[in-house]
């Protein structure tokens, strides 16, 4: 690491251990920026602490879909869906640049268990529980439906809805928020590992470890957020009780199946997704308990199987195959525990609890509820802390001043000043912190190896690399990618 990143580092651990902080969070996904970001803009003392890279969690393995969920209004939780449908509607205001409206089309199949009659109203009624959705929904006859998607299969189709969701960048969502929160004066520090935590008087003092030189830090605060999404029920002190599912994700090119538009596949209950992403295709995705690592989570062959054999079904002309994977991601779902029902059926509701004084656990939820998850969890904390805080603004004040050409819904261009900014002003340490959650090069591009390479050339020049250390960040990025690019896990699928 350079001089001038070991000073920062150093800087930031001086703030965070100095004076005690209003709140510390632990946990830098979506759930833990927004606390953060709410926190500072309400005038609070905020710190921030993430084990690994910002996002590097489950807020950078979604679907990256803003939305209210079709799948939820099919179970008849309108409030579930009203409250994510106004949340999707509020990101769009705060940052029209990772919340662009994506039309979907959900065809009906004779006999599937999705008549179109009952689209055609649950289209509507969703449109109404948004307030003013980002499109106007339709119904559409099969042949304009197969104008839309021309190589959907028509045995049995009997036409389709067209609704609106957003479509955001995760990974770009965390960071921007983090960008915000630390505009507003939060202390952000990513490879800082929460250890545990001790009750003081005055609050709590958090014992943290630094991921880049093993030092312990003694971090005070008052009070304490639990914010480490599938992570929560193992920390010291939670109150949490998680039910794990996986869901994967594959990349191909465009041209492999060229949709115009989202596209909505259905299998039993379950509903799957073709969005379309620039010049590729993102499909998703699965649904299934788990219970394995939390660090080695993986697309294995028989979720690409099941998600390749859905999608094959649907669109029977394109044949697609293992070989055209471009890359893959697999996440779980900190979902609040619940035995009963399959994993497709538990609530994607969140939970605020407060098992001990002053420790406050955050957990389940969506990507698109984070700011209001944020909202309620800084109410709760100030209410009964008594802290003193300004109201909160976060769904009206715009995420960035300005926008600029490093965040997006597409990933930036592949250059050296995107780089250099990411170094300087993103908090990126590592080469697969700048290939994934800063730009989603290493998703987009199939020869993202080599852009690896080059990279990590400009990564050295400005952290500060020897040569050693740069092919050590090659082969750490290897290792961390081979998951996504796994040829032996590809072979066995085609
Ligand atoms: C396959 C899939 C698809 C999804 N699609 C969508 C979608 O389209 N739309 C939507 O709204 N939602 C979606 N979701 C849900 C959404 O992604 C999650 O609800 C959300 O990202 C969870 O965020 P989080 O901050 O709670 O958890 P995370 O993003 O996992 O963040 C927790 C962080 O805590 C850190 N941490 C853990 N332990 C410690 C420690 N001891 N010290 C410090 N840090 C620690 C972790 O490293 C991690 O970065 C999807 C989820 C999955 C899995």
């Amino acid at each position: 690491m350079s001089l001038s990143a070991i000073e920062k580092r150093r800087a930031t651990l001086d703030a965070l251990t100095r004076e005690p902080l209003d709140i510390l969070v632990i946990g830098g996904g979506i759930v833990g920026a927004g606390i953060a970001r709410d926190a500072a803009m309400r005038g609070l003392k905020t710190g921030l602490i993430e084990r690994r890279d910002f996002a590097s969690g489950t807020s950078s393995r979604s679907s990256r879909l803003l939305h209210g969920g079709m799948r939820y209004l099919a179970q008849g939780r309108l409030g579930l869906v009203r409250e994510a449908s106004l949340e999707k509607r509020i990101l769009h205001g705060i940052a029209p640049h990772l919340a662009g409206p994506l039309p979907f089309i959900f065809p009906t199949y004779s006999g599937s268990g999705w008549p179109l009659w009952k689209l055609r109203i649950g289209v509507k009624i969703y449109d109404l529980l948004c307030g003013k959705n980002l499109g106007k929904s339709c119904g559409l006859s099969k042949a304009k439906t197969l104008d839309a998607a021309p190589q959907l299969n028509p045995d049995g189709l009997t036409g389709a809805v067209r609704y609106f969701d957003g479509f955001t960048n995760d990974a770009r969502l965390v960071l921007d928020t983090l960008r915000s929160a630390a505009a507003h004066g939060a202390t952000l520090l990513n490879y800082c590992q929460f250890e545990n935590a001790a009750r003081t008087q005055a609050g709590w003092r958090c014992e943290a470890a630094d991921q880049t030189n093993g030092q312990t830090y003694s971090l005070p605060a008052q009070a304490v957020v639990n914010a480490t999404g599938p992570w929560a029920d193992g920390l010291p002190h939670s109150g949490v009780h998680l039910r794990l599912t996986k869901g994967i994700h594959l990349v191909m090119e465009r041209s492999r199946l060229p949709v115009a538009e989202a596209i909505v596949l259905t299998e039993g209950k379950r509903i799957l997704f073709v969005i379309p992403w620039g010049r590729r295709i993102i499909l998703g995705t699965t649904d299934t308990d788990y219970s394995g690592s939390l660090d080695d989570i993986q697309a294995c062959p028989e979720d690409i199987a099941y998600l390749l054999g859905v999608v094959n079904h649907f669109f029977p002309r394109a044949k697609l195959f293992a070989a055209d994977i471009i890359s893959s991601w697999a996440g779980v779902r900190p979902l609040l525990a619940d035995p009963n029902g399959s994993a497709s059926d538990i609530s994607r509701a969140h939970e605020i609890k407060n098992p001990e004084l002053n420790w406050w656990d955050v957990a389940g939820g969506k990507l698109t509820t984070y700011r209001l998850m944020a909202e309620q969890t800084v109410d709760r904390i100030t209410k009964a802390t008594g802290l003193a805080a300004q109201h909160c603004r976060t769904a009206s004040e715009p995420l960035l001043k300005a926008a600029d050409e490093f965040s997006g819904l597409l990933p930036p261009e592949f250059g050296r000043e995107a780089v250099a900014h990411y170094c300087a002003q993103e908090w990126a340490l590592h080469l697969d912190d700048v290939m994934i959650r800063r730009t989603s090069w290493h998703y987009y591009f199939p020869d993202a190896p080599r852009k690896a390479e080059i990279a990590a050339g400009w990564m050295a020049e400005f952290l500060g690399w020897s040569p050693a250390e740069r092919e050590s960040e090659l082969v750490r990025y290897r290792a961390v990618v081979s998951k996504s690019r796994d040829e032996e896990i590809l072979s066995q699928t085609n």
